[in-house]
């Protein structure tokens, strides 16, 4: 059997994974040769070969009519999604449809899905579970930067001094990046490690130094480093002068947390870990701050990014060898699906939604008849919009917003009052799948053919090893398929490479035809023939008109605002939006576990990675959990103001009192109705629309 190199479908990390498929499953095994993980892979990537088999599988379309759900061949089906979607449009206007797409998407898939929607739909009604996952990181990171760039990459992990962890549980949800650290400590035994986080996670017992900060209180703790790196002269002041602007009122919002009783209070932890902290910071030229969704997932998330970004710019530590802000981005390609412009406030090839001149420069590009003419509605908002009749037609490609999204249970309320759901997926019975009117099946790892993105802007080939099952098509197939029905040009490729080939195009064209240059491009991979894509290895953009990619960016100072500069932001602490209070007296903090991935429609297949947690569990302090009159082992309902659910009291250790912890895997289509989205808050920041799932005040009974 042939070995193929492809990427693992799993988190932000991106590893390069040899797959050789076998009768039942494959073999599968790190890639030595990609620069992501270098042959490593966590259990969740080596458990893959486990998870290939057919079911659960939707294999044909599907629709829904008096009788229930009936199989139906692609014809029909296209043909109901298109002539409703075209019915709709020209009956309501352009924005009474919607896409709500993923990360778990291709860039190919994305690309097609924005080119549809925004192009020639003529709606930015198109948005991504990645909302929930890096658009406060996305923010910050225009703020700062003038563009959605990561600065750094792995390397710098290895190369640091001192490595600080905001937000991160990395062991669990970054494990060969974490691996990497781990081992760069052995070699470099004064590499020093702090974590950020209200739970003592696994990460943090690894780490030097841990500051177990009340939620939500980032910005405070950041505030206070600015302006003790400010007051105790560790700044470079050259740097300052010839590549920033705005320090002046980016001091003035810190300014009261200028006090360390004062940031201790509100942080809520001992003033000496503060100050231990701040020292070693300011102390250590190569630090690299690496935050994940403990900081995105709140009504503060845009800011904390900045409040972290602010501390690099003013020692100077970005663009350089082992120090920079890190995004670790959640989804294997949220990256990629940024650089297509999958956010309802983007455009392809990291152009602006809001500038007309961007507009106009995609709409010839793609010789669209209209361009979207302003920003769509965001994850939280698009379901809003779908209950109140606003958007009266769907189409839901690999994600589960019934169980994923926050405040779950308004999101089924919309669905049902649709007029058109359309659902692409690989598994038949979602919890999102049962209010679909048209389903459509896709391909899924191992099938589908294509690139990602990871968390260091390494651009991998995802490669085909096993045959289409069934019926299951492409994702950008189905959507080419509708766009042609719809009388759309402009919409026939015949494979991912032409599909990838005209991204590259755009972001050529871009910088060389029009004189709009962006700091994403990757002019570089416009000509790949058909076999130079096959081959495609890792690279990171930006990839040059050579072909040579980039491991860093702002090496040269120069930063995407029109005047080079970067920009300090002002933040302003704010407390999170629904504070704890006598009915909800704990704060609710969701994320992953190590062994599961999303709503386990893969993962949940391998026993052994089932073993590591088996059902959803509510983590609580032995205090709390004897005033709610529940014990280790018994079931407790957990409810909110937006909903309840049911969960196995733990003590895992590590919880403070006042918190409580639930993974986000479990669904409804589990023997009890575990949907803790059900009793997220959607309460979301106000610059990004992340929801604050790090944050809901709830109340635990026994069940
Ligand atoms: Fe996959 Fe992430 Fe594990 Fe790598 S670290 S094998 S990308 S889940």
């Amino acid at each position: 059997m042939m070995t193929v190199r492809t990427t693992c479908p799993y988190c932000g990390v991106g590893c390069g994974v040899k797959a050789t498929p076998m009768a039942h499953g494959a073999i599968i095994e790190g890639d030595p040769d990609h620069m992501a993980n270098r042959g490593r892979l966590c259990v969740k990537g080596a458990a893959l070969g486990e998870t290939l088999d057919l079911d659960g599988r939707l294999l044909a379309p599907a629709i829904r009519d008096e009788q229930g759900l009936r199989e139906a061949g692609w014809d029909e089906a296209l043909a109901k999604v298109a002539s409703t979607f075209a019915a709709i449009v020209a009956e309501h206007g352009p924005d009474a449809v919607a896409l709500y797409v993923s990360g778990q998407l291709l860039t190919e898939d994305y690309y097609v899905a924005n080119k549809f929607m925004k192009g020639f739909i003529g709606s930015a009604n198109i948005d991504t579970n990645s909302r929930l996952c890096m658009s406060s990181s996305v923010a910050g990171h225009k703020r700062a930067f003038g563009e959605d760039l990561v600065p750094g990459c792995y390397e710098d992990f290895e190369l640091a001094d001192l490595i600080v962890l905001v937000g991160s549980n990395a062991a669990w949800c970054h494990p060969t990046l974490f691996q990497r650290i781990a081992k760069a400590r052995e070699l470099r035994p004064h590499l020093r490690i702090v974590a950020i986080d209200p739970r003592r996670t696994a990460t943090c017992e690894s780490a030097d130094l841990h500051l177990p900060i009340k939620p939500g209180t980032d910005v405070w703790l950041f505030n206070g480093l600015l302006a003790y790196l400010a007051h105790s002269g560790a700044v470079d002041s050259a740097f300052i002068d010839a590549h920033t602007n705005g320090l002046e009122a980016a001091l003035e919002a810190a300014g009261e947390c200028a006090s360390i009783e004062f940031v201790a209070r509100h942080c809520g932890i001992d003033p000496r870990l503060l100050v231990e902290f701040y020292e070693l910071f300011a102390a250590s030229d190569k630090v690299v701050t690496a935050f994940s969704q403990g900081v995105n997932q709140s009504t503060s998330g845009t800011d904390k990014v900045n409040a972290i970004i602010n501390c690099h710019l003013v020692t100077g530590r970005i663009g350089k060898p082992g120090m920079g802000p890190f995004s670790l981005t959640g989804q294997p390609n949220a990256m990629g699906g940024r650089e297509v412009g999958g956010l309802a406030n983007m455009l392809a090839a990291h152009l602006e939604l809001d500038q007309p001149a961007h507009r106009e420069l995609v709409r010839t590009f793609w010789d669209a008849p209209r361009i979207a003419a302003r920003p769509g509605l965001k994850a939280v908002e698009m379901f809003r919009a779908i209950e109140e009749g606003g958007i009266k037609a769907v189409w839901i490609m690999a994600t589960n917003p019934v169980a994923s999204l926050p405040d779950a249970d308004q999101v089924r309320r919309a669905l049902a009052r649709c007029e058109l759901v359309v659902v692409s997926d690989m598994s038949a019975a979602t919890d999102t799948a049962a209010h679909a009117h048209v389903l459509l099946p896709a391909l899924g790892w191992g099938e589908k053919d294509g690139t990602v993105t990871n968390s260091e802007r390494c651009i991998s080939r995802q490669r085909a090893f096993l045959d289409a099952p069934g019926q299951a098509r492409a994702d950008w197939w189905a959507l080419c398929q509708v766009a042609r029905r719809m009388g759309f040009h402009g919409f026939d490729y015949r494979d991912a490479h032409a599909i990838f080939g005209e991204h590259a195009r755009l972001s050529a064209w871009r910088n060389d035809e029009t004189g709009v240059p962006r700091a994403f491009r990757i002019d570089g991979l416009a000509g790949l023939s058909r076999a130079g894509y096959d081959g495609l290895a890792p690279i990171q953009w930006p990839v040059g008109a050579a072909g040579e990619g980039s491991a860093r960016l702002f090496t040269d100072g120069r930063y995407a605002h029109a005047d080079g500069k970067a920009r300090f932001v002002a933040t302003v602490p704010r407390a999170p939006a629904n504070p704890a209070d006598r009915a909800y007296p704990i704060v609710l903090n969701t994320g992953r576990l190590r062994d599961q991935w999303h709503t386990m429609t893969r993962t949940g297949k391998s026993p052994r990675l089932a073993n590591h947690a088996p059902e959803p569990c509510v983590d609580l302090h032995p205090h709390d959990a004897l005033l709610a009159g529940v014990r280790e082992g018994e079931l407790a309902r957990v409810s909110s103001r937006w909903g309840a659910m049911v969960a196995r009291v733990s003590h895992g250790g590590g919880i403070a009192r006042g918190s409580a912890f639930i993974p986000i895997h479990w669904t409804g289509q589990n023997a009890s109705d575990a949907r803790v989205g059900a009793v997220v808050n959607p309460a979301v920041d106000p610059v990004s629309g992340e929801p604050e799932f790090k944050h809901t005040p709830v109340r635990i009974e026994p069940f």
